[in-house]
């Protein structure tokens, strides 16, 4: 997949380009799937599991009941009106009367005698009318507690019927939410399991456009299209998958870091000359050899070199610069042939005797340790 040949170079950018166009392809294909898998969004309101009729009778009663609030209290602030007019007339009549009784004595007119029976006719009057509309507004203050009463159990009623509804909706919901992610979790697990066997087996093959295209697939149909309808019971799952998901993560990089200095520590057990061949047996090799040169990491041991300067790696004893043979011009070790002067390498005629002569013992030129020649 990586090469530093100029074409390989700008197909490699444009076979990015193919995995990315082929996950956008995937994901248009797949969105059409997945727009008729059941939603979060697609969810009940609280007004399906109420009873519409028994609400609306409750709604109308309570109507009713305010409607009966509001004309006792008028009836009763009228009520208190006229009680207070009784009360100011009778207190004008019983002031009128100790006048007269009083102007009585003094003039001793039998006259008066007939006014002060009246007025206290009329203060009689009055006391019962005060007692009748008292009683009057002692029945409103009754009624109006009564209807408060009403009200309150109207109310009451009212919330019970709502609080059952919502009670019946959580309920549903709960179960539409681990139905949804259910039968997400059956439309993605397989995709997700044929990505990473994909990877596993064809992430160098030629067709790794296509390994990786359906990898971003399936990670966005995992991390955008399941990982949002993880029921939540109160985050359990959620802290439950995170912690398996990073145990398995830290426990796939621990074994990749320990495969990989297992490889070294191998690697470092072997000769130079054999170290130095699987380090350029193809041309991917080869690159990275170079490249790690460059950047002044010993290709075999991968740590850094002490100086730039250094002809072997002070750590593994990999030759990392020599001379060239005909021209003596210092050169990587990996050079297949002299910058310089064109000739070819030692490995390279090596590589051409030893296919040549097979079936030949070696000759130890390039026996370890390496003994560039020049030096
Ligand atoms: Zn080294
Ligand atoms: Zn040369």
């Amino acid at each position: 997949m990586k090469s530093s040949r100029q074409l390989s170079k700008i197909v490699n950018i444009f076979l990015h380009i193919i995995a990315l166009v082929f996950t956008y392809f995937l994901l248009q294909g797949g969105s059409l799937i997945i727009e008729s898998l059941p939603n979060r969004h697609t969810q009940t309101q609280l007004e399906d599991y109420l009873d519409k009729a028994q609400l609306d009778a409750l709604d109308k009663s309570l109507d009713a009941s305010n409607l009966e609030a509001e004309t006792l209290s008028f009836n009763q602030q009228s009520v208190k009106t006229e009680l207070k007019g009784l009360k100011d007339v009778l207190a004008i009549q019983q002031q009128n009367y100790k006048e007269m009784l009083a102007s009585r004595y003094v003039t001793e007119d039998n006259q008066s005698n007939r006014q002060v029976e009246q007025i206290r006719q009329k203060i009689e009057q009055g006391r019962v009318a005060i007692t009748e509309v008292t009683q009057k507004s002692n029945q409103l203050k009754q009624q109006l507690l009564q209807n408060q009463q009403t009200r309150n159990q109207i109310q009451q009623e009212i919330q019970d019927l709502k609080g059952e509804a919502r009670k019946v909706l959580r309920q549903e919901q709960r179960s539409n939410t681990l139905k949804a992610f259910l039968i997400r979790l059956l439309f993605v697990l397989p995709l997700m399991a044929i990505a990473v066997f994909l990877f596993k087996r064809f992430r160098d093959s030629s067709y790794w456009p296509f390994v990786y295209g359906w990898g971003y697939f399936s990670l966005y149909a995992f991390f955008i299209e399941l990982v949002p309808y993880f029921p939540s019971y109160g985050g359990y799952v959620r802290s439950i998958v995170g912690i398996v998901a990073c145990f398995l993560v830290g426990r796939f990089l621990i074994h990749k870091l320990q495969d990989y200095l297992e490889k070294k520590r191998e690697m470092e057990q072997r000769d130079e000359e054999s170290r130095r061949s699987s380090l350029q047996n193809n041309e991917r090799n080869l690159e990275n050899s170079f490249e790690k040169i460059h950047k002044g990491i010993c290709p075999s041991c991968d740590r850094k070199f002490v100086s730039p300067d250094n002809k072997y790696c002070v750590y593994c004893g990999l030759c990392i610069k020599r001379e060239c043979q005909t021209c003596n011009t210092l050169q990587v070790s990996f050079n297949q042939f002299c910058f310089e002067c064109g000739e070819p390498h030692r490995e390279v005629q090596e590589n051409e005797h030893s296919e040549e002569h097979a079936a030949e013992p070696n000759d130890g030129i390039n026996s370890s340790p390496p003994t560039p020649s020049g030096v």
